[in-house]
């Protein structure tokens, strides 16, 4: 069912999960879905027969599967209040001047947050709905990493992909595009769904439907990133977890057995969140799995 790994090259799978997973937006759900685990690395991988084919991101029918809307506006909508998580992220590495590149940046949320102070901004996005609004703003546009490479090799100062390299066929062909792009010694900031989240071992029977997505191929932990980024010439600086939700959504979540979102409980505060985040992303077990490594080009 699955060919040796892309990351370790090792060809030991074992299949951890065989069930319905997430499909296009919120609620909706797809049968049939199966999870291998590498023994080399510790990565999961989708099966690819349930896998979205990459070319539907260049797509229109992807972004309105996803309930994400067709228009600069919606993607904002959703976009914009993850960008402040990002940018903590990257503390404390200033962007002052700095040629930066956003590795499927969508309609360019992140680009805008750091506008202000980038000495010029390169926007990779292959979805061509969002191009002419990205250039509008001044952005350089290219599909893929590897166009931009291409075109002006070794050029970036520094490189962020949010919540993208689950997505693609193979993360180390994605890792290697990008290290074209940047200078050597260039920094990269990777963010992705953390395989470790803590309702994966709270909720064993109802989390992993929700967790694994039809367009989501890789599920890394802070181990395999690490060896993915690695392999594509990185030297990895430091891993970071970032939780975006409080405690009561995991408690809503422990309740209803299913998603909370950001809903209130009655008694839970924002004193309560930022202690359960504290803890979660002290231990490993927060929802987003952030890496900075170091192209050593
Ligand atoms: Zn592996």
């Amino acid at each position: 069912m699955f060919q040796p790994c892309e990351i370790c090259g090792a060809d030991d799978w074992s299949v951890t999960y065989k069930g319905p997973i997430r499909a296009g937006g919120f609620g909706q759900q797809q049968a049939g879905g199966i999870v291998g685990r590498c023994g080399g690395c510790g990565v999961e991988r989708l099966d690819e027969a349930c896998s979205v084919d990459s070319a539907a991101y260049e797509s229109e029918a992807y972004r309105a599967a996803m309930g994400q809307g067709l228009s600069v506006e919606e993607f904002f909508a959703h976009a914009d209040p993850t960008q402040l998580q990002n940018l903590t992220a990257l503390w404390p590495y200033s962007l002052r001047g700095k040629v930066v590149a956003d590795i499927g940046c969508g309609a360019g949320s992140f680009l805008d947050h750091i506008a202000g102070i980038a000495g010029r901004i390169i926007a990779v996005e292959p979805t061509p709905l969002y191009h002419d609004s990205l250039s509008g703003r001044g952005y350089t546009v290219y599909p893929y990493a590897a166009d931009a490479a291409k075109a002006e090799p070794a050029s970036a100062d520094a490189a962020v992909t949010f919540q993208v390299i689950e997505h693609v066929p193979d993360p180390v062909a994605f890792l290697k595009d990008i290290a074209a792009l940047l200078k050597p010694g260039a920094p990269l900031l990777i963010a992705t769904p953390n395989r470790a989240d803590i309702l994966m071992s709270l909720l064993p029977e109802e989390f992993p439907s929700f967790y694994y997505r039809r367009v989501h191929r890789w599920y890394f932990d802070a181990t395999s990133l690490r060896r993915a980024v690695e392999r594509a010439g990185f030297q990895v600086q430091e891993e970071r977890f970032l939780h975006g939700f409080g405690m009561a959504n995991m408690l809503a979540w422990l309740r209803d057995r299913k998603p909370a979102g950001h809903a209130r409980l009655p008694g839970i505060d924002r004193a309560a969140d930022a202690q359960w985040k504290a803890y979660l992303e002290a231990s490993g077990q927060a929802d987003t799995l952030y890496l900075l490594a170091k192209n050593s080009g």
